[in-house]
């Protein structure tokens, strides 16, 4: 007897996972994603709970830990940029009992798209266009590949999802605003911090800056109500949100939001290429006016840094870096 087809559509996390585990029971996966090819780093995830069992049987825990990052405090700045606070992480590698692990989102795809490999048909930069279902089967039409038959269509392209649209109808009938945003951007480099994640919090807004493993990834998190006429691909609308958001903000937001950085996905399904007013000419951007910002670590100014290479700390009760602070006030 032939092997059972199942289209998946969505080579993320629960695209290549299930295609996996599909295959082990008979099926003859294909999975079908939209993006040219597998992408690296982006924003970190822990893989925790009921994801963990799950790796352990993927025999993906080496290949996982191998990708993580090494944050191990969540460092809590002020809206003056002074360090407030650490609370360590738990999947930090000196928690104990500790199998946790945190990796960029997109390392964690690829490790899982590299697992699914000898599973499943891979087919990059594509998309499902229409499905059509009978009693045995259904049709479906791509944008590029010739028209296949399968007897099963799996959608786990994410929150906006095609197969969703097409056998459903359209999302806004199926995706409910939960009131909080999520925004991301990488910065030009890698952490200055490599293992503190900086935390700026405000009621109802979050700024962090994750040092991730490759480019460090800020974070905007913060409640809303949603915006009339959203829509997920419009990334002017999504930096005049973040922008109005953070219209206030302390610490180096400002400057944060003149990054001349690419904005990633997020959950308002971000900013891809942000006008940096730093240099616009475009008298029509969304972006506010920069604003100088605070220095990131004002009590710098008090340390000395000794012939040896170790630094000392004239304010022993102010939590500071992992890494050594710099020697002279420095912005973000
Ligand atoms: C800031 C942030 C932090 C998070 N932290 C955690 C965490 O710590 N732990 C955790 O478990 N979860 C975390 N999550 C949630 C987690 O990222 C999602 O639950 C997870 O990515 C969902 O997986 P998925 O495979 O369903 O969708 P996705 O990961 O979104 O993958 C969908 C895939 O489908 C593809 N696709 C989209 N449209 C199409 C189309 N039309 N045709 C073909 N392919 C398409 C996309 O390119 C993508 O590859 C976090 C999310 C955010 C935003």
């Amino acid at each position: 007897m032939t092997p059972p087809t199942v289209l998946i559509s969505g080579a993320g996390v629960a695209g290549p996972t299930l295609a996996h585990f599909m295959a082990r029971h008979g099926f003859r996966p294909t999975i079908v994603e939209r993006a040219g090819g597998q992408r690296s780093s982006g924003n970190p995830v822990d893989v925790r709970g009921p994801a963990l069992p799950v790796a352990e049987e993927l025999g993906i825990m080496p290949q996982l830990r191998a990708a993580a990052t090494h944050a191990t405090s969540m460092l809590v700045i002020d809206a003056k940029g002074r360090p407030a606070g650490r609370v360590p992480m738990p999947s930090s590698k000196s928690a104990a009992g500790n199998r946790e692990v945190e990796l960029p989102r997109g390392d964690l795809a690829a490790i899982l798209q590299e697992a699914a490999r000898d599973d499943a048909e891979l087919l990059w930069d594509d998309t499902v266009t229409s499905v059509s279902q009978d009693g045995s089967g259904v049709d479906v039409m791509f944008e590029r590949e010739a028209p296949r038959r399968f007897d099963l269509v799996i959608g786990a392209d994410g929150l906006h999802s095609a197969v969703r649209r097409l056998v459903f109808g359209p999302e806004r009938d199926f995706v409910r605003h939960m009131g909080v945003w999520v925004a991301t951007m990488p910065l030009d480099g890698p952490a200055e911090y490599p293992h503190d994640v900086l935390m700026h919090n405000t009621p109802g807004r979050l700024v962090s800056i994750h040092p991730s493993t490759g480019r460090a990834m800020v974070a905007f998190i913060f409640r809303g109500p949603m915006v009339d006429g959203f829509d997920h691909r419009d990334t002017a609308q999504h930096k005049r949100i973040v922008t109005e958001a953070y219209a206030d903000a302390g610490w180096c937001v400002p400057e944060l939001l003149c990054r001349p950085g690419r904005m990633a996905g997020s959950r308002c399904s971000a900013t891809r290429r942000p006008v940096c007013p730093c240099s616009a000419t475009d008298p029509a951007s969304p972006w506010p006016a920069p604003t100088p910002s605070p220095p990131l670590w004002p009590q710098a100014r008090r340390t000395t840094r000794r012939p040896s290479g170790h630094t000392r700390q004239h304010t022993a009760s102010t939590p500071t870096p992992s890494s050594a602070p710099p020697a002279s006030p420095r912005r973000c």
